[in-house]
């Protein structure tokens, strides 16, 4: 591996990139949190675009004029008067790139319908629009600062529009190539989140909140010190504040412990973001923009200071969440009951966030997201009692999935002990318990109503 050069990728998502003031002090941060590090600033769309964009373009593949009369002056409106605000150029490359838009909505209305390659077109002008505002705003101070889409920086992906995958070696050769020799020269530059492009220059977008992503492929690419993501909160927490007024920022975690709580939806992320970060050992924190004092949270690939006397780092909960169980004598013994379980929900796109089966094998239960669980529930009906496979398909609904997540739990006894024993104290059911072998998590499932009490035992007996 090459030595670790010291640019800072910073990611500033749509909260920070609300309006021309947050935009500026945006910029302002880019300037001056780095310590004179060279820096390579990532953007998402502003705040509420994107869905804008995704709204218009069914409204234009529909042909609804009014809706896309009114989206498109939304759209326009925000960026032109952030581009004023701002000015250095931005309302010039701004009214020309709405002008764009302008002609594709058109278009895709007379065409009369949206495939996913002119989608990605349609919403890749959330971060090409940003870029152009914050590109000017980073400006504005004096010094050089280069604006690219994330295809002309160079990340190049495969075709399939929406999900798109980087094409990775490449990508991350081709983005040294665009941005080190500026860095070099003392410039800076802002790169398009969440927007790509196939190597026949088609633009291509990574999958919703994929502006993470993107940051974390430049770090790699740059073999950056760190990657800051700066969003509206200072980082992850030991449980979320709301429920545990106790609750402390966690300053330092793994990327394992990262991961495992994002499953958990403590932070909304692209399920691969940390992925490029991780693999190249390149830090990445996540920080505040509203409270820039805060050092926020490191993720790091192993603690230096290793176990440090609390083996739960978080205690993660998930909301409207709904039990599955599969039941049935006919699934003892028979190899490939899972598999047909499993490849049902997959077919109909149904997300498992947890699984147990006994040792008797008589069930198999599954966690699914509440909005999802009838449709499950008629999935698994069909495919598996009308053939005779299982007997049952029950559904609880109304309960919460939580966990302690930490890897200094692993190869310790009496963990679990303490997990059972704190919410026995505290007089709640446990529906249903899952932890996997890398001893990262125990999951478990109780009541909707014993959940906040849940989460406050765990994080007493744990964390304090
Ligand atoms: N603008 C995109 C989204 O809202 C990408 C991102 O913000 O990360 O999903
Ligand atoms: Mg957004």
């Amino acid at each position: 591996m090459s030595p670790r050069s010291n640019t800072i990728v910073m990611k500033f998502g749509g909260t920070s990139m609300k309006d021309a003031e947050t935009i500026r002090s945006s910029a302002q941060l880019a300037a001056s949190t780095a310590d004179g590090r060279p820096v390579v600033a990532v953007v998402s769309a502003m705040d509420q675009v994107t869905e804008h964009l995704l709204d218009l373009g069914d409204a234009a593949a529909a042909d609804n004029r009014a809706a896309v009369y009114n989206l498109m002056a939304q759209v326009r409106s925000k960026h032109e008067t952030a581009a004023k605000a701002i000015g250095n150029g931005a309302p010039a490359s701004v009214d020309a790139m709405l002008d764009k838009l302008d002609r594709l909505v058109g278009g895709i209305a007379a065409v009369g319908e949206l495939t996913a390659r002119s989608k990605d077109a349609v919403v890749a002008f959330g971060e090409m629009l940003s870029t152009q505002l914050m590109g000017a705003a980073m400006s504005s101070g004096g010094g050089i600062c280069k604006a690219f889409t994330g295809g002309q920086a160079g990340i190049v992906t495969n075709e399939n529009h929406g999900k798109a995958e980087p094409l990775m070696d490449l990508s991350l050769f081709q983005l040294k190539q665009t941005l080190q020799p500026l860095l070099d020269k003392g410039e800076r530059a802002v790169v398009s989140g969440f927007i790509a492009q196939t190597q026949h220059g088609v633009v291509t977008t990574l999958g919703r909140g994929g502006s993470d992503y993107t940051a974390c492929i430049l770090g790699a690419a740059l073999n950056a010190d760190e990657i800051w993501i700066w969003s509206d909160v200072d980082g992850l927490m030991t449980a979320d504040p709301r429920t545990v007024p106790s609750a402390k920022l966690l300053a330092e975690i793994t990327f394992a412990e990262a991961i495992e709580m994002g499953q958990f939806g403590a932070k909304s992320m692209h399920p691969l973001a940390l992925e490029p970060a991780a693999e190249h050992g390149i830090p990445v924190r996540f920080r505040n923009t509203f409270n820039p004092k805060s050092a926020g949270t490191r993720i790091v690939p192993i603690q230096p200071t290793g176990d440090d006397g609390h083996p739960v780092k978080s205690i993660p909960l998930l909301k409207n969440a709904a039990v599955l169980t599969v039941g049935g004598a006919a699934m003892i013994g028979r190899p490939g009951t899972a598999a047909k379980v499993f490849d049902a929900l997959a077919e109909a796109r149904i997300n498992i966030m947890m699984i147990s089966q006994s040792v008797s094998e008589a069930g198999i239960s599954l966690v699914i997201g509440k909005d999802q669980a009838e449709r499950a529930r008629a999935v698994l009906e069909r495919m598996l009692m009308r053939p005779g496979l299982a007997k049952s398909v029950t559904l609880v609904e109304d309960v919460c999935a939580l966990a302690v997540v930490g890897s200094g739990m692993a190869g310790h006894a009496g963990i679990a002990a303490r997990v059972f024993g704190a919410l026995a104290k505290s007089n709640i059911n446990i529906i249903a318990i899952a932890q996997g072998s890398s001893e990262l998590s125990i999951s478990m499932v109780v009541s909707a109503g014993a959940a906040a009490d849940a989460v406050r035992a765990l994080h007493s007996e744990f964390i304090g």
